[in-house]
C-alpha cells in the first residue's frame, strides 16, 4: 500500500446564509431557489485575482466542511430520510453530513461577484448550507461534463414532487408584509422551504399537530402541518422563539 500523507486544508472563505440552524435547510441545493447567500473570501484567497473569469459561469461548485456536525463523527451506515429513516445504507452511498471526512459539495447559482474595498464577495442562490459554513474550494460548474443524462440514482432517483400548500394566518401575513421590505424574497423563501416538508423522516407523509419553529435570517417562524398537504404559518417574528425546532 502506498503511504498516504495527511492533508491540511485551510478554508478559503465562509458562507453567509439565511439558514441559521440545521432544521429546515433543504436536503440538496437548487430546491429552494429563493435562498440567497454570500461566499465571503478570507485570508490569501480574498483577492480579486482568484475570481477573474469566474463571472462567466452561471453556476459554481462549493466544496465545504459540515462544520455543524463534524464533532459527531460518522458510522458505516446511515438511514436516509428519503427511505423514511428506517433503512440502512452505506455512508458512501449517501449524501449524509456524517462522513469519514466531513466534506460536502453543492452546485449553486452564481448571481454576481462583488469587489468592495479589500473584500471579494460571491452572491449565490439555491444554497443548502448552514450560516458560517467554511468553504474549502470553489470550481466552475461545467455542464458538458457535470450534467449527465443517462444515469441511475438508486434510492435518490428523483426529487419527490412538492404537493404542499403553504398559507399564512392574518397575523403572519401582516408580519410578512413588514419583513418583506427588508427581505423581498421572504414569502417565496418560506413557501419553498416548507414545500420540502422539513420535518424529521418519521413524520414525513403524515399530518401532526406539533407546532414547529424554524429560523430564517433573523426571524423565527412558527408553522404547523395541519393536514398532509397544508402548512399554516402562524408566527413570523424577530423576537426569540417560543417554540424549539426539532
Ligand atoms: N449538497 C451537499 C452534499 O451533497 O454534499 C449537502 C447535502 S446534505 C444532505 C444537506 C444537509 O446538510 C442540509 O439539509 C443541512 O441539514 C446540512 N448542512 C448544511 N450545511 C451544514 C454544515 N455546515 N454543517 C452541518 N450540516 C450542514
Amino acid at each position: 500500500m502506498k503511504s498516504q500523507k495527511a492533508l491540511t486544508i485551510n478554508p478559503i472563505g465562509y458562507i453567509e446564509s439565511p439558514y441559521k440552524e440545521k432544521f429546515a435547510i433543504p436536503r440538496q441545493p437548487g430546491l429552494v431557489t429563493a435562498a440567497k447567500g454570500k461566499v465571503i473570501l478570507t485570508g490569501k484567497a480574498n483577492n480579486a485575482e482568484l475570481v477573474k473569469g469566474l463571472a462567466q459561469f452561471s453556476h459554481i461548485w462549493l466544496l465545504f466542511v459540515f462544520h455543524g456536525t463534524q464533532e459527531k463523527g460518522w458510522k458505516n451506515f446511515v438511514r436516509p430520510p428519503r427511505l423514511g429513516g428506517n433503512k440502512k445504507i452505506g455512508v458512501l452511498a449517501t449524501r449524509s453530513t456524517f462522513r469519514p471526512n466531513p466534506i460536502g459539495m453543492s452546485v449553486v447559482k452564481l448571481e454576481s461577484i462583488e469587489l468592495i474595498t479589500q473584500q471579494v464577495i460571491l452572491h449565490i442562490s439555491g444554497l443548502d448550507l448552514l450560516d458560517q459554513t467554511p468553504i474549502i474550494d470553489i470550481k466552475p460548474y461545467v455542464a458538458y461534463s457535470d450534467a449527465l443524462s443517462d444515469t441511475k440514482a438508486g434510492f435518490a432517483n428523483s426529487q419527490p414532487e412538492a404537493k404542499i400548500n403553504v398559507s399564512f394566518t392574518s397575523q403572519a401575513q401582516l408580519a410578512l408584509t413588514k419583513f418583506c421590505k427588508q427581505i423581498p424574497e421572504l414569502a417565496l423563501l418560506i413557501e419553498q422551504v416548507l414545500m420540502q416538508d422539513p420535518r424529521p423522516a418519521y413524520r414525513q407523509g403524515k399530518a401532526d399537530n406539533k407546532i414547529y419553529g424554524m429560523r430564517l435570517y433573523h426571524l423565527n417562524i412558527q408553522w404547523q402541518m395541519q393536514t398532509l398537504n397544508n402548512v399554516l404559518v402562524s408566527v413570523i417574528t424577530s423576537e426569540p422563539p417560543l417554540v424549539q425546532s426539532e
